[in-house]
């Protein structure tokens, strides 16, 4: 055969490395905010604003009233597997934070321009931080701020020319993704008052939705759906298996009020929103079996040990392993059908045909 030179193997620059990891963990403008969320909710925020400019395409902004960040970790704040919340692996079996593996801020800081604005109770002023794409910080002033953060991030992306050309394009569908995410998050942290807010073009911002941080999942769908939606819902609260319950809400038979399949359904695992596509099969499946013409909603959180579940499956946390996923379905199956069983004389009541 042909005799072909074989290369040297050489290691890839760092920085290249740094920002082809960072387009794993930050997939898209919803996996970008929702990590900066997470953050605020970790520094045990009960308010949190995300502002966007343009849809998220020109600038995107988290403003919390958390614990702010103490001077003695702006250095460190966005270099990479630099976090406060994980020092051992064990730690992972007993997971009581969002975020774990350091990753977001510096991840962000390869993709965009970061800047950060806190305050702890301890400082009397809070600091204005800027970092480069390496995740080092650049510069730091003085600034007025109560207690708390805001991380903002400019033009996400543009250090990834080909990711950079499919945001702009598709960033009405991003932007949706988003709001949507943000809705799940508003639904599930009792307590946590959220406003979002957009400003397009030369438009002052206008809110796109807003909830009172009530302390229940139910007045939490109400602010964000409406009363209507709300009462097109049946409640549920099923034990699986000896160490895992699911409840929330699903959609009544005869009352399905999703627009569209997967519009409103949310799934969470002990709070942290994920995605579970073979939960959201069952649940479309049988309910089509008692109402062909809609879909359903579903907004299930699934509370189980953190040790018979894994979330570090992929960089952006949303997808799940469940030990024993198998029994828990099945389950879930029997439950579900004797809500959307036809001949379910208890549940058909609320049919409206
Ligand atoms: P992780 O959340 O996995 O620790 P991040 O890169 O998201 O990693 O954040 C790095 C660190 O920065 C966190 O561990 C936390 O100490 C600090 N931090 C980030 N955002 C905030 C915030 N909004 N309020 C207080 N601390 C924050
Ligand atoms: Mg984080």
């Amino acid at each position: 055969g042909l005799a072909v030179d074989s290369p040297a193997i050489k290691p890839i620059n760092k920085g290249i490395v740094h920002r082809i990891c960072a387009g794993q963990v930050i997939l898209d403008l919803s996996s970008a905010v929702k990590e900066l969320v997470e953050n605020s909710l970790d520094a045990g925020a009960t308010s949190i604003e995300i502002s966007l400019k343009d849809y998220g395409e020109e600038w995107f902004q988290v403003i919390d009233n958390g614990s702010g960040i103490s001077p003695t970790n702006f250095r460190v704040l966005a270099l990479k597997h630099h976090t406060s919340k994980l020092s051992d692996f064990p730690d992972l079996q007993s997971l009581t934070t969002y975020g774990f593996r350091g990753e977001a801020l510096s991840s962000l800081c390869s993709l965009g321009t970061l800047t950060v604005e806190t305050k702890t109770k301890n400082e009397s002023v809070a600091t204005h931080l800027t970092f480069d794409h390496s995740g080092l910080l650049v510069a730091e002033k003085k600034t007025a701020r109560q207690v708390g953060t805001t991380v903002m991030v400019k033009k996400l992306f543009s250090n990834l020319p080909v990711r950079s050309k499919e945001f702009s394009r598709n960033i009405r569908k991003e932007y949706g993704k988003l709001i949507s995410l943000l809705n799940a998050y508003a639904v599930i942290a009792r307590g946590v008052r959220f406003l979002c807010t957009n400003s397009a073009g030369k438009n002052a911002k206008s809110v796109v939705f807003k909830t009172q941080g009530s302390g229940s999942i139910k007045d939490n769908i109400i602010t964000v759906f409406g009363m209507n939606t709300f009462n097109c819902l049946e409640s549920v609260c099923i034990l699986l298996s000896d160490d895992c319950k699911v409840d929330g809400f699903v959609s009544k038979s005869g009352q399905g009020s999703g627009r569209n399949l997967g519009d409103r359904q949310f799934f969470f695992v002990n709070n942290r929103p994920v995605d579970m596509p073979k939960v959201s099969k069952l649940v479309n499946e049988l309910y089509k079996s008692a109402n062909s013409r809609q879909y359903p909603i579903a907004i299930l959180n699934f509370t189980l040990p953190s040790k018979a579940c894994d979330v570090n499956v992929t960089p952006d946390k949303r997808k799940i392993f469940f030990s024993d996923e198998t029994h828990i379905l099945q389950t879930l199956r029997e439950e579900l059908l004797k809500i959307y069983s036809p001949t379910n004389a208890c549940y058909s009541v609320n049919k409206v045909e």
